[in-house]
C-alpha cells in the first residue's frame, strides 16, 4: 500500500516514464516502504525530495557502431543514467545484454542510489549499459565493441564525476578494454575512473569475489539474528555467473552445501555439493553452458527449461537477473522449508513473491542490502586508487565482512525503529532513503 501523499508521486513517475515497467516496480517498492518516514519528516515532502530522487540528474543515450569479424557493421544503443550524486560521484555498473533499454538502466540506477547509501561509503548512484549481446562474440569483437562504447562514454565519466564498473555481460575482460580505451582517448592514467579492474592496472583484491562473498556474509548475519547458521543447510543459487560462483564458494566455506545452480537453459542438481571450480572452468574459462557440468561430474543431473527453485533447500540465493523468482516459486520454496532468501541479483524476486516470503516469516534480504558488497568493494578500490595503495586479500575481505555486518545492522535497527522488526526491505529502503534525503536537504535545491 502507498501512503496517500506518495500515490500522486508514483502516478507521476509512471506517466513520465511510460513503458518502463521495471523502473516503475523499483520505485513503487521504495515508496511503499517510506510512508512512515514521510509522516515523521514533513520537510522531505515540502522540499519535494521524493520527486527529485525519482528523476535522474542526467540521462545519456548514445549510438555504438562496431564491426564484427566478418566486416559487417552493427549499431547498438548505449546508456548511462547518472541518477543521484548527493553522497558522492555516480557509481554503478554497466550491463551488456539484449534486454537492456532505458527502463532497465533506470531501475538499476534507482536501486543503486539506496544500495550505495546503505554501504555508508561516499558514492552516489548510476548505471549504464548497452543492448549488445556478447553471447557467441569473439574476443576481438568484444574489444571493438568496448572501444566504441567508451569512445562516447569517456566524456561523461571521471573519478570525481561518474565511476562505472561491471554488471551482467561486463567482467574483468570488458573493464580492461574499456579502461584501455579511456586511457588512450584522454591521455590520463586515471585509475579511479572505473572499478573492477585487473590487479595489474589498479584493480583491488576481492573485487571479483565481492558481490557473492558479501551476499553470503549478509545471509549469515540474517541467520545469526535467528540463532541459526549455514552449518548443515542446503542452499540453492540461481545463475552461474560472477555473483553465483562466489556466492557458492563462500557458502561452502561457511558450512552450507550448495546443491543446485543454473543458467538460462536449465539447472544442475548435485546433491554432493556443486563443484565450484568446475563451474568456474565452464563459465569463466570455456564460456560454455552449465549443462556441460554433468558430463564431468558423475551423479549430477541437468534439468532443462525448469525453475531451479523446485530443488528443496533451506536457503535460496537468486543471483541471475530481475524477476526470476515469482510467487509460484516462492510457494514451492516455502513448502519445502526455506527459511532465508538473500538476493545476489538486483530485484530477482517479484513483489508478490517478496510478500509471500514475508508473510511466511522467511528472512528476506533484498538486493540493495544483500548484494551491496560488490559496489562497496568498488568504493574500496576507489579508495586504494586515490591513495595509490594496494591492500592484501585478507585485509580487504575483513573490510568487506565488516561492511556487510554494518549493512545488516543498519537494516535491522531501522526496521525495529519503525516498528517492523525483521523487515529487511523496509529497513534497507528507509535507511538508504533517509541518508540520501538528509544530504539533499543540506545541499539545497539542486
Ligand atoms: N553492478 C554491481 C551492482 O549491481 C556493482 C556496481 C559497482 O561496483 O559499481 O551493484
Amino acid at each position: 500500500m502507498l501512503h496517500e501523499r506518495l500515490e500522486p508521486v508514483y502516478d507521476n513517475v509512471v506517466q513520465r516514464n511510460r513503458g518502463e515497467t521495471e523502473f516503475h516496480q523499483a520505485v513503487r517498492e521504495v515508496l511503499e516502504s517510506i510512508g512512515p518516514v514521510i509522516d515523521k519528516h514533513p520537510e522531505y515532502a515540502e522540499q519535494k525530495i521524493i520527486e527529485r530522487i525519482c528523476e535522474p540528474e542526467r540521462q545519456i543515450t548514445f549510438r555504438v557502431p562496431w564491426e564484427d569479424d566478418s566486416g559487417e557493421v552493427h549499431i547498438n544503443r548505449g546508456f548511462r543514467v547518472e541518477f543521484n550524486s548527493a553522497l558522492g560521484p555516480y557509481k554503478g555498473g554497466l550491463r551488456f545484454h539484449p534486454s537492456v533499454y532505458q527502463g532497465i538502466v533506470k531501475f538499476l540506477g534507482f536501486e543503486q542510489i539506496f544500495k550505495n547509501a546503505l554501504t555508508g561509503l561516499p558514492i552516489g548512484g548510476g548505471k549504464g549499459g548497452a543492448d549488445f549481446d556478447p553471447k557467441g562474440r569473439s574476443d576481438r569483437e568484444i574489444m571493438r565493441f568496448c572501444q566504441s562504447f567508451m569512445t562516447e562514454l569517456h566524456r561523461h565519466i571521471g573519478e570525481y564525476t561518474d565511476v562505472p564498473a561491471g554488471d551482467i555481460g561486463v567482467g574483468g575482460r570488458e573493464v580492461g578494454y574499456l579502461f584501455g580505451q579511456y586511457k588512450r582517448i584522454t591521455n590520463r592514467y586515471e585509475s579511479g575512473v572505473l572499478t573492477g579492474k585487473h590487479l595489474s592496472f589498479g584493480g583491488a583484491r576481492v573485487r571479483t569475489e565481492a558481490t557473492g562473498y558479501g551476499c553470503a556474509f549478509f545471509v549469515q548475519e540474517m541467520l545469526a539474528a535467528r540463532g541459526e547458521s549455514f552449518e548443515g543447510k542446503q542452499v540453492v543459487v540461481s545463475g552461474s555467473g560472477n555473483v553465483a560462483i562466489y556466492t557458492m564458494e563462500k557458502v561452502h566455506q561457511l558450512g552450507g552445501t550448495v546443491v543446485a545452480c543454473s543458467d538460462s537453459s536449465g539447472y544442475v542438481h548435485d546433491e554432493n555439493g556443486i563443484d565450484v571450480e568446475l563451474v568456474k572452468q565452464l563459465k569463466e574459462v570455456e564460456r560454455t553452458r552449465i549443462s556441460a557440468y554433468v558430463e564431468r561430474r558423475p551423479g549430477a543431473k541437468f534439468v532443462a527449461d525448469r525453475s531451479v527453485w523446485e530443488v528443496p533447500c533451506q536457503v535460496a540465493m537468486p543471483s541471475a537477473t530481475q524477476n526470476e523468482l515469482d510467487a509460484d516459486d516462492a510457494a514451492t520454496l516455502i513448502a519445502n522449508g526455506c527459511v532465508a532468501v538473500g538476493e545476489g541479483a538486483n530485484m530477482p524476486t517479484t513483489p508478490d513473491a517478496v510478500r509471500s516470503f514475508q508473510e511466511a516469516g522467511v528472512a528476506f534480504g533484498p538486493g540493495k542490502a544483500a548484494n551491496a558488497g560488490g559496489v562497496a568493494t568498488s568504493a574500496l578500490e576507489m579508495q586504494q586508487n586515490a591513495s595509490r595503495a594496494s591492500w592484501s586479500f585478507e585485509f580487504t575481505e575483513q573490510r568487506l565482512e565488516q561492511i556487510m555486518k554494518d549493512v545488516h545492522a543498519r537494516c535491522y535497527a531501522t526496521a525495529e525503529e519503525y516498528g517492523m522488526p525483521g523487515n529487511y526491505v523496509a529497513g534497507a529502503n528507509i535507511n538508504g532513503f533517509t541518508n540520501v534525503a538528509d544530504a539533499m536537504l543540506r545541499l539545497g535545491l539542486i
